[in-house]
């Protein structure tokens, strides 16, 4: 009895958030695409938390939060579940792929036992000296082995050959899809995960080698009211000019990243700190002099500025601690008036 009570609760719990989703989208004009409900339903559950903080804070930030910005937490908190299932499609498709190279082999070598065995049952015959007009029965079972057998094989063949060419396939879907897990799908540049995989990397080799690597961290200035006063794709414009300027000024070993946001990153190994900063004041310079113009209307929009916090990597510190500190500088750049490079 308690426990149909408790269903009963639970399902009412349920329709209620339903509800209540329905209701929150419609008051802020978000459709209620299967995208925005499961966000919007997560969000009011709470089961996840990242997702909830991040959510609270866009809400309080942001009273106007609508789908473009859902569009964004849905790339940003879902996709994973997008690229698990493409990968799971694909493991099938391998394990299939797999399973038909198995049967063919083992059918391969059911074919050639049988014509094992009429060779044996010839050359017993032979080796008992029987006359060569009642040879004719096991000479027949041999041909006809012999000929079942040229055609398993050219079957094989060329099933192998297609199981060969599909799994090759399969392998550039895989990486394909290991690059576009580490790709931010805005930009085109590293994102955050990599980022954090390159970061790793680099104080690495920092360690090992005995030698520098610091640390940019970039965000745009006043980038909300940018966004407030020109809408958001214009502002998701001048994020990509943003990193092509970015992506332009580096070497090759040097990983710019989209932080999140419309914060980004450089990793610069093997660099003093004075250099970092030269670089940090250098893109300054070049980003305030791009005057914006808007690619759809033509409508000028004015320029941007950034503010930057150069690290220089201490020995022993964690990539955690390292990034703390060049965020630290970045708000030093902030308050300091913004449009300048701090350095830790
Ligand atoms: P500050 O100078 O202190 O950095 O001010 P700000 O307004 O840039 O800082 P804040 O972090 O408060 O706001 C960042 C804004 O950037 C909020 C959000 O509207 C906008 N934003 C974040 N990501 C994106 C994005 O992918 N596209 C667009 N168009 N806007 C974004
Ligand atoms: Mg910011
Ligand atoms: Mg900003």
């Amino acid at each position: 009895m308690e426990t149909a009570v408790t269903a009963t609760d639970q399902h009412a719990k349920s329709r209620n958030i339903a509800n209540q989703v329905i209701s929150d989208l419609r008051t802020r004009l978000i459709a209620p695409t299967p995208e925005n409900y499961t966000l919007w339903y997560c969000y009011l559950t709470g089961e996840h938390p990242e997702l909830k903080k991040t959510m609270d804070q866009l809400v309080t930030e942001n009273p106007d939060f609508g789908s473009s910005e859902m569009d964004m937490l849905f790339a940003d908190f879902f996709s994973a579940d997008k690229q698990h299932s493409a990968l799971d499609a694909i493991t099938r498709q391998l394990i299939d792929e797999l399973k038909g190279v198995f049967e063919t082999l083992s059918n391969a070598s059911a074919v050639s036992s049988t014509y094992g065995s009429s060779l044996d049952t010839l050359t017993d015959a032979l080796d008992r000296g029987v006359a060569p007009d009642d040879l004719q029965p096991a000479l027949l079972a041999v041909a006809q082995a012999t000929k079942t057998m040229t055609k398993e094989n050219l079957a094989m063949e060329r099933q192998l050959a297609s199981s060969s060419s599909e799994i090759s396939q399969l392998k550039s879907d895989l990486e394909d899809m290991r690059v576009q897990a580490m790709t931010d799908g805005l930009t085109g540049i590293a994102n955050r995960k990599c980022f954090d995989l390159e970061l790793e990397n680099a104080i690495q080799f920092a360690e090992d080698e005995n030698v520098s690597v610091c640390l940019l961290m970039l965000d745009i200035d006043h980038f909300k009211k940018f966004n407030d006063t020109h809408g958001h794709q214009a502002g998701d414009q001048v994020i990509r000019l943003l990193a092509d300027i970015l992506k332009d000024s580096v070497k090759g070993q040097d990983t710019p990243a989209r932080y999140g946001g419309e914060e980004f990153s450089i990793i610069l190994p093997e660099t003093e700190l004075q250099g970092a900063v030269i670089l940090a004041q250098s893109l300054c310079k070049r980003i305030v002099k791009r005057e914006l113009v808007n690619r759809s209307t033509g409508n000028h929009l004015g320029k941007i500025t950034i503010s930057v916090g150069a690290a220089q990597y201490i020995a022993d510190e964690t990539a955690e601690d390292f990034i703390a500190r060049a965020d630290k500088a970045l708000y030093g750049a902030k308050n300091g008036g913004r449009d300048q490079v701090v350095a830790a």
